[in-house]
């Protein structure tokens, strides 16, 4: 998908205002698989996740807690990131938005902002909801007993007026517009056209992007006015820049900004184009490669979230599979970019026993079995042309939604070459066979095919199993070739699936 062989991931970066749950964990997975898949290409990929760790939301969880804001970010960030090693993100870094180099390109940012005429003083009020650090305007906050409430948080706004700064992005209207209708950048597309004509109907109004440190103490001070903190979602936003070295590296930035791909969930698409591409295009940088939008998960309808209470927590998921990659994998099975998926314990469990426990799983295992069994695990190469015929075009439907970012898609037709396979071995009875080479070796090709499309989703469980079967992962496009391996040596029959207990 792109031209120059870079691939540069990032994730929103989390509040850290509790421990992470699935729907953080969807997002992050998303991205790590995305950045693996190209990774095992070839490619040279970077993966930024992080903490947004500014803000009043956060400088009142901390004041709740009896303390500072910077012992309470330090905590949960340590937090967030404990999480994302236990679910085997491979990020390159983890991004603080307290880090002192975010905080000097912020500085410079603001500043060449002002320079060109991009940042004016002016005087704001509306109705703010701190939950969402954002002003809702009359047509997106609902009315109950006549006061506006966060159509989020289902809590009462506050009225605010108070002077400020704002950013001029009403001059980038057309400019935005522009990318949204004809541009492939926001993928899914529907996603585009929705804030097209948010545009198109409300127009592209100035944002104000400085609060009161008297009111909001917690942020980066503007560097041309002390008295002001700068709004936390521009902060936030720059942290894409920091993270791949924007003021360090610009040779480097320009490569891997060119495969820069972003994956949001659709709650936060307004700033991620609307104000996002309009601050790129101030500082003369294109926008993404992609934006990648994806749609909630829900329990019995409703989004999952904290404030909800109705969060399936990472820590039983991981308990009931008895490993951390099968919540990849359900992930990257249930992953849904313009609906919204349900999940619920019975909709996991079916998941894990279908795909990985009777099919994959069942593959590998018999298959090893065989093979040692009947030729002493020591299997040449001998391939059923016909039969990789039928399975070589689900191999590359699978890579080419995989390079087209549909990772559900991506799995399903992989899922579809172990289904095959096993009805394959069902039709030809190789421990009937006098000579069972051919049926093993293509049996093993193909566990070796959809194991490598699995990579990206299981590393560790996969690099598992194809040690078991003595095949080392290599980084190329290459060995997803079937007959490319020469001589397996099955030296064990992995059982990589335990029955749910
Ligand atoms: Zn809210």
């Amino acid at each position: 998908m792109n031209r120059n062989r870079y691939v540069y991931v990032t994730t929103p970066i989390y509040y850290p205002n509790d421990k992470p749950h699935l729907g953080h964990a969807y997002t992050t997975i998303l991205a790590d698989i995305i950045a693996r898949w190209f990774y095992l290409q070839g490619y040279n990929t970077f993966l930024l996740t992080g903490t947004d760790e500014h803000g009043l939301k956060l400088q009142r969880e901390a004041e709740k807690r009896g303390k500072d804001p910077k012992t309470f970010v330090d905590e949960m960030s340590s937090i967030f990131r404990s999480y994302w090693d236990v679910l085997g993100i491979g990020y390159n870094r983890f991004i603080r938005t307290t880090d002192k180099d975010h905080e000097e390109l912020v500085k410079y940012v603001l500043n060449k902002l002002l320079e060109k005429g991009y940042i004016y003083r002016g005087r704001y009020s509306g109705w703010y909801c701190s939950g969402c650090e954002k002003f809702y305007s009359e047509k997106e906050y609902i009315i109950e007993n006549n006061t506006p409430i966060c159509p989020i948080h289902k809590r009462p706004l506050e009225f605010i007026e108070e002077d400020t700064y704002f950013l001029r992005i009403s001059e980038f209207r057309d400019y935005v517009l522009k990318i949204l209708k004809e541009g492939d950048v926001v993928y899914p597309k529907q996603y585009a056209i929705e804030i097209a004509s948010k545009i198109e109907l409300e127009g592209l109004q100035d944002i104000s992007i400085a609060r009161p440190k008297s009111r909001v103490y917690w942020g980066i001070e503007l560097p041309f006015d002390p008295n002001y903190t700068l709004y936390v979602w521009i902060d936030a936003l720059l942290n894409y820049l920091t993270g791949i070295g924007y003021l360090k590296n610009i040779e480097e930035f320009t490569n891997y900004w060119s495969g820069a791909i972003q994956l949001i969930g659709k709650d936060i698409l307004w700033f991620h184009t609307a104000i996002w591409f309009s601050i790129l295009a101030m500082l003369g940088i294109p926008p993404p490669r992609k934006l990648l939008v994806h749609a909630y998960l829900t329990v019995k309808g409703h989004k999952m979230g904290k404030s909800l209470g109705n969060v399936i927590s990472i820590e039983d998921t991981i308990k009931r599979y008895g490993n951390p990659e099968v919540v990849r994998f359900i992930i990257a099975r249930i992953a849904n970019y313009d609906k919204d998926t349900e999940v619920s314990w019975e909709i996991y469990d079916s998941i894990y026993n279908n795909d990985l426990l009777n099919n994959y799983g069942n593959l590998v295992r018999r298959v090893a079995v065989l093979a040692k069994r009947y030729i002493n695990g020591n299997v040449e190469r001998d391939l059923d042309e016909q039969f990789v015929r039928d399975i070589d075009e689900l191999k590359n439907k699978a890579i080419e939604n995989y390079n087209n970012l549909n990772i559900s898609e991506a799995i399903k037709y992989t899922l579809d070459i172990a289904h095959n396979t096993n009805s394959y071995l069902n039709r030809r009875e190789p421990w009937k066979e006098a000579n069972p080479m051919k049926t093993i070796y293509t049996a093993l090709e193909a566990i070796r095919i959809t194991s490598l499309l699995l990579q990206p989703v299981m590393p560790n469980t996969i690099k598992t199993i194809l040690n078991m079967l003595g095949v080392e992962i290599e980084r190329n496009i290459k060995q997803f070739n079937f007959g490319y391996i020469e001589k397996y040596k099955v030296v064990e029959a992995p059982l990589p699936f335990r029955k749910i207990s």
